[in-house]
């Protein structure tokens, strides 16, 4: 993309080369982030368009199941479900199968395009694997809705094994960049993770990955993230704004503006145009009245709060949904 000047000439240029798939500089890229000139509306309108261009007005909502919670080994210091933690999450070990599948049909009949189980801890060993696999087939026999897991490193083979139970999608966050990761996580590396998603990838799921903004990263560090995540082919990301998890060893950050968010989000729809981006965890708390703009450059939300923070609940953004002018998208059935 050639070197423009002027804002909303930037903008539209940035949005043709996203549909055209011509690269963007990591220069154009970080101006997205950081160029106070570029209004706010102009650079929602450009990311709008890449945004309609693959999805319409269509919203993805996504209802997350903590299947298992806290006792984690692992230390992710935003994380209040490690054990290294203060944090004082309900702790349990996975829900029956009887639960789940109820859970599934609440949220199935709440709206919710996909359903996600998510599984504390560094990953499953082969019997859990074996369980999760046999849940996903019932879940996907059961109810029209896409299933996703989240349950932490996972092999080529244990991969496999999931993409033939019937498994759409793992989840696997890269949660910041790779400087950075070390800062954030000592059991683990960024290069561990990325080792999931490429298993998850080399098999046929689809892969969801994303990251959290707001832990003391510079927007240097949000554009690389992002071109890992097109370079991994995730058709998925989830763009978490952080909000500090009581007891979570990592603090108080600094506050993050509606603002910051809504740029962040035109920039992974620039960088992974035809990638389902999702205004994810913190977006009430971080976009607060502006959180219905984040529609424009996303296609996908959580509803009915996170993993152990409270947010809206599907009725609540079904409204914001429908008011805002979009629309609630399901998964299509063929009977
Ligand atoms: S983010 Fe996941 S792996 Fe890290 S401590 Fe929390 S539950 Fe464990």
């Amino acid at each position: 993309m050639e070197r423009i000047s002027e804002p909303r000439a930037f903008c539209h240029a940035l949005a043709q080369a996203a549909l055209q798939g011509t690269p963007i500089t990591q220069e154009q890229a970080l101006r997205v982030l950081t160029d106070a000139t570029i209004p706010l509306l102009t650079l929602l309108e450009a990311a709008f368009e890449v945004r309609k261009h693959h999805f319409g007005l269509g919203v993805r909502v996504h209802i997350l199941n903590n299947v298992q919670n806290g006792l984690c080994p692992e230390d992710c210091t935003y994380c209040a479900q490690s054990t290294s933690s203060a944090g004082q999450v309900p702790v349990y070990r996975l829900k029956s199968d009887e639960t789940i599948v109820e859970e599934a049909r609440r949220a199935h009949e709440s709206g919710a395009f996909r359903y996600c189980l998510v599984l504390s801890g560094r990953g499953p060993g082969e019997e859990r694997l074996d369980h999760l696999a046999s849940l996903v087939t019932r879940l996907k026999a059961t109810f029209p809705m896409e299933v996703c897991l989240s349950a932490g490193f996972i092999d080529r083979t244990q991969a496999e094994r999931l993409k033939q139970a019937g498994l759409d999608r793992y989840n696997h966050n890269l949660n910041t960049s790779e400087a950075r990761y070390g800062s954030i996580c000592h059991t683990h590396t960024y290069a561990d993770r990325v080792a999931t998603l490429e298993a998850a990838r080399a098999v046929g799921l689809e892969v969801c990955s994303g990251l959290i903004i707001g832990m003391g990263e510079g927007p240097e560090e949000v554009v690389e993230v992002a071109l890992t995540l097109n370079r991994l082919d995730a058709r998925s990301i989830p763009v978490n704004f952080y909000v500090h998890a009581p007891g979570a060893q990592l603090g108080e950050q600094r506050r993050l503006t509606p603002d910051a968010c809504l740029r962040a989000l035109c920039l992974f729809r620039f960088l992974n145009p035809s990638a389902e981006i999702r205004a994810a965890g913190g977006r009430e708390a971080n976009l607060r009245a502006l959180e219905s703009l984040a529609l424009y450059p996303a296609n996908s939300l959580f509803a009915e709060g996170y993993l152990n923070t409270g947010g809206h609940s599907a009725d609540k953004t079904m409204q914001m949904i429908a008011d805002a002018g979009f629309t609630v998208e399901q998964v299509e059935t063929h009977d």
